[in-house]
């Protein structure tokens, strides 16, 4: 079943890439596994998927370092807010972490990276819709930290990572934030969800998290 869902997520994917016909060809699947049980990820590996988003550092660090060793390739990315003590687990695990959104953070996971000699790609999260409960940095922030990520701590910045307000028209966010990118010579856009990721891939989506159209309803999270 997993399978089947992944082969048709992955057909709107390739579908909407070529409507909106873009030359980059880079639109790459995340399937999101939070609050699934390991059996469900390891389905989706079973099916050959590789690339995989938790939310939370404690989750992932339970169901995935097993699963990494057993299936090679896998790409595992940080989609949840992540609390700044919890930057040496977050750089031990994954390999992307797409949820940078303030100075202390930036600056625990420069530190990290360098103490453990890895290289995890980063995106910076923006609050596009401005939302007070909202992670990610304000767009009228984002300069300020952005610099301090590239010219002060020496990181690399792929790219821009969003989660649109619930009850807004999501493409209006998509569009923002390749405008920030653009704006800042940044390659990378993360974002798009199983509601959205048709229209997130029009504007120029590189990565769609995509957790509910793959592996069904989520079971609430046990803590
Ligand atoms: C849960 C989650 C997703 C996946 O959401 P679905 O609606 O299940 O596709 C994507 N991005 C983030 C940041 C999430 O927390």
């Amino acid at each position: 079943m997993i399978d089947d869902a992944l082969k048709m997520v992955q057909a709107k994917i390739n579908k909407a890439m070529q409507l909106a016909n873009r030359e980059d060809r880079d639109a790459t699947l995340v399937a999101v596994s939070k609050n699934h049980g390991r059996e469900k990820a390891e389905e989706a590996l079973k099916a050959g998927h590789r690339v995989f988003g938790e939310n939370r550092v404690q989750e992932a660090a339970q169901k995935w370092p097993d699963l990494k060793k057993q299936y090679e390739g896998v790409e595992l990315h940080l989609i949840g807010s992540l609390q700044t003590n919890k930057a040496k687990d977050a750089v031990a695990l994954f390999d992307v972490i797409e949820t940078i959104d303030r100075p202390k953070l930036a600056r625990n996971l420069a530190k990290e990276m360098q103490a453990q000699d890895k290289n995890p790609k980063l995106f910076i999260q923006v609050n596009t819709g401005e939302e007070e409960q909202k992670a990610g940095v304000l767009p009228s922030a984002l300069a300020d930290l952005l610099f301090l990520c590239t010219d002060e701590l020496g990181l690399k910045i792929e790219g821009l990572m969003c989660i649109p307000p619930v009850d807004e028209v999501s493409a209006l966010h998509f569009s923002l934030l390749a405008k920030l990118a653009k704006k800042h010579g940044l390659s990378k856009l993360s974002m798009g969800m199983s509601r959205d990721f048709e229209a997130a891939i029009k504007l120029g989506a590189n990565y769609v998290r995509v957790g509910t159209a793959i592996f069904g309803d989520r079971p609430p999270f046990k803590g």
